[in-house]
């Protein structure tokens, strides 16, 4: 999971309160969200959705709610159901999502599992823990476990990108100005735009060396 700046006011078609996934609702959905799924953090999934974080349940005023409207692929919010409705909130300012809940990345494309860890005692971080296990590991139905084997491959692609940067910063012939272009690329998989961010994030975040250089483009940052 990782942080969203609902930088776009509210999509003028929300106020006539007839539908809540109109064009401009679509549009400044997939900027704020970087059209990325805020569940799985896969970009452009196949199937995408404008889903009611807390559920609706008939209220006008959460359905056509800005800031209640947020972006999920299809199998996240089927996974998602009624079951998930308290979660961390990852629109919410003041919280951290991505220290909240460690991600580790799979260490090979077919690895049968990857690891996911609340960081807090709450309830909140523990169902949005176990939903987000769900996502990466579900072996519920056949096609659930099909598609996390996917995801999970798509992870470690993700993965493999920042493992060749690493490689490329802790070379022990590697030049400053080498060293200092990794890095640069570094901080482009760790952008909230960028594919499974969560995951880079952590691997970052438990790296003795890079971790103090990074700190400040992992979590609550800017959106750049
Ligand atoms: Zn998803």
């Amino acid at each position: 999971m990782f942080n969203v700046v609902r930088s776009e006011p509210a999509p003028a078609s929300l106020a006539e309160q007839r539908k809540y996934d109109s064009e401009d609702v679509w549009i400044a959905l997939n900027k704020v969200f970087h059209k990325k799924c805020y569940i799985c953090e896969t970009v452009n999934p196949l199937d995408i959705n404008v889903e009611h974080f807390i559920p609706h349940e008939g209220s006008g005023e959460l359905k056509y709610k800005w800031s209640n409207l947020y972006f999920s692929c299809g199998r996240c919010n089927n996974i998602k159901l009624a079951k998930y409705d308290d979660l961390l909130d990852c629109c919410d300012p003041e919280l951290d999502v991505v220290r909240a809940i460690k991600h580790s990345p799979p260490l090979t494309p077919y690895a049968k599992k990857l690891q996911i860890e609340a960081c807090r005692e709450d309830e909140k971080t523990q169902l949005t823990a176990e939903l987000l296990d769900r996502v990466f590991n579900s072996e519920h139905t056949p096609n659930k476990a099909v598609t996390a084997a996917f995801l999970r491959q798509k992870v470690f692609n993700q993965y493999n990108l920042l493992f060749t940067q690493l490689t490329k910063y802790y070379d022990p012939v590697a030049l400053d100005e080498e060293k200092a272009l990794a890095v640069e690329r570094i901080k482009l998989l760790l952008k909230p735009s960028s594919p499974y961010s969560a995951f880079i994030s952590w691997c970052v975040i438990e790296d003795d060396e890079l971790g103090p250089i990074l700190r400040d483009f992992i979590g609550l940052v800017e959106d750049a």
